[in-house]
């Protein structure tokens, strides 16, 4: 990876936005009629700047401030090949390329990929290695993520070991000359531990195995794992990058073009292209996801503090925790401590603690993350289901646990919510 690039992440980023030179020119006179307007090369600036304008601006042909939902398929061509910078709407739209631009740009990446969901970025990723080609993945991850890489993948003799990845020294035992590729979570989901990855990504570089770090628990806004080190991030922008829990739409970055190439490749074969109308939601989600980090993460270290001293209540699983073993870590390598937390009653009781999801009524019982209102979720019975229970138990996802995405509402509501939940047992 070239090093200068990484001092300035992100901001080198002007757009396959502009795979569309002709485009880029009508942008740019734009932004000379309006002060107000950012330009191209203006996007040297700081996170909460560039979530609110990079990858955009003013539509060349009305002035629009916003970019336009492009819903249409195809582009007239003035003659064979001879088009604007689009041709088909599975292979690039221009709402998808405003929006690339923004998540490279907040991911510090040269290149931002869009894809139909987190789901759909991950086979990506997976369909670019070859039979015989061997993953290391965490052994505490979402529960689609173990699915498609134990029950699509191996049958097509792509093998993957789970691993804690907590204890780096289990990653290289791990190694096998045809591993390619690190799977790294963090915070994991729904364990909520902190793996390290600078010295992940140094250790798999010294074994020429490419890093992807899923940082969907993060956010960009709260960690950058391009710039410890990492080949690819993927987020399901389904959570805190939408943050309203009305799109499904995934991502991935990267500062290599070899990588970047073969997404796009496999976008354009397979079809796993998001639609204009969620991009331009995604879009419009990004633009805030400074200001609701900072309230999840306020909300969610209050609620933290009041599981942490209930009576009732035993492990309390939230980084920002000091007493939690992956705290330090975070601290180091993250902004905040998140929005995600998940906890075990003390007796353990998973009776009780699906009493404390139907009991709980500012918070929904629900599947998903990130967005604006509180959920709350029991990730053996929902969303690590998929994953058989002797490897999850194996792993510490116990019948008891309970996991909470803390919206952004008051923060005196969902302790409040949850006290009298806790009561009610
Ligand atoms: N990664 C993580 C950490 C997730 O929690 C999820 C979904 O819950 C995904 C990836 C998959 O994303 P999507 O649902 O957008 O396909």
């Amino acid at each position: 990876m070239d090093p200068g690039r990484r001092e300035r992440p992100g901001f080198s980023y002007v757009g396959e936005a502009s795979i569309n030179v002709e485009h880029a020119q009508a942008t740019d006179d734009m932004s000379d009629e309006s002060d107000s307007s950012i330009t191209l090369a203006d996007l040297h600036s700081g996170f909460g700047t560039r979530a609110v304008h990079a990858g955009q601006q003013p539509d060349p042909s009305t002035g629009a401030v916003m970019t336009p939902i492009y819903q249409t398929s195809t582009y007239a061509q003035a003659a064979p090949g001879q088009h604007k910078g689009h041709e088909y709407s599975r292979v690039s739209n221009p709402t998808r390329t405003a929006l690339e631009g923004n998540l490279a740009s907040l991911e510090g990446a040269e290149h931002g990929i869009a894809f139909s969901s987190g789901v759909a970025g991950i086979d990506a990723i997976m369909k670019s290695l070859r039979p015989g080609d061997h993953v290391v993945a965490t052994d505490d991850l979402y529960g689609g993520t173990h699915r498609l890489m134990r029950q699509v993948f191996e049958p097509l003799n792509i093998h993957t070991t789970f691993v804690d990845m907590s204890k780096t020294e289990e990653v290289e035992q791990a190694f096998t000359d045809d591993t390619r590729l690190l799977w790294v979570e963090t915070p994991t989901n729904p364990l909520m531990r902190v793996v390290d990855i600078e010295a992940l990504c140094e250790l798999s570089h010294a074994h020429d195995v490419d890093v992807a770090v899923d940082n969907t628990f993060a956010s960009p806004y709260l960690q950058q794992p391009i710039e410890l080190g990492a080949d690819l991030v993927l987020h399901s922008a389904t959570k805190y990058l939408g943050g309203h829990s009305d799109l499904i739409l995934g991502a991935v970055c990267t500062n290599s073009d070899e990588w970047a190439e073969k997404l796009r490749f496999q976008i354009k074969c397979t079809g796993a292209s998001p639609g204009p109308m969620d991009c331009f939601l995604t879009l419009r989600g990004t633009k805030t996801l400074h200001l609701r980090m900072e309230r999840h993460c306020e909300n969610a270290r209050r609620l933290a503090d009041m599981l942490d001293e209930h009576p009732k209540v035993g492990r309390v699983r939230y980084p920002g925790l000091s007493s939690h073993p992956g705290h330090a870590l975070a601290k180091k390598q993250m902004r905040d401590f998140g929005g995600m937390i998940s906890f075990e009653l003390k007796d353990e009781d998973m009776e009780k603690a699906l009493t404390i999801l139907d009991e709980a009524d500012v918070f929904t019982l629900a599947e998903s993350l990130g967005g604006v209102e509180s959920l709350i979720e029991h990730p053996a019975s929902m969303t690590h289901a998929s994953i058989p229970k002797s490897e999850r138990e194996a792993v510490g996802i116990t019948d008891g646990l309970v996991r909470f995405s803390v919206g952004i509402e008051d923060v005196d509501d969902l302790t409040d919510d949850i006290q009298n939940a806790l009561n009610l047992i």
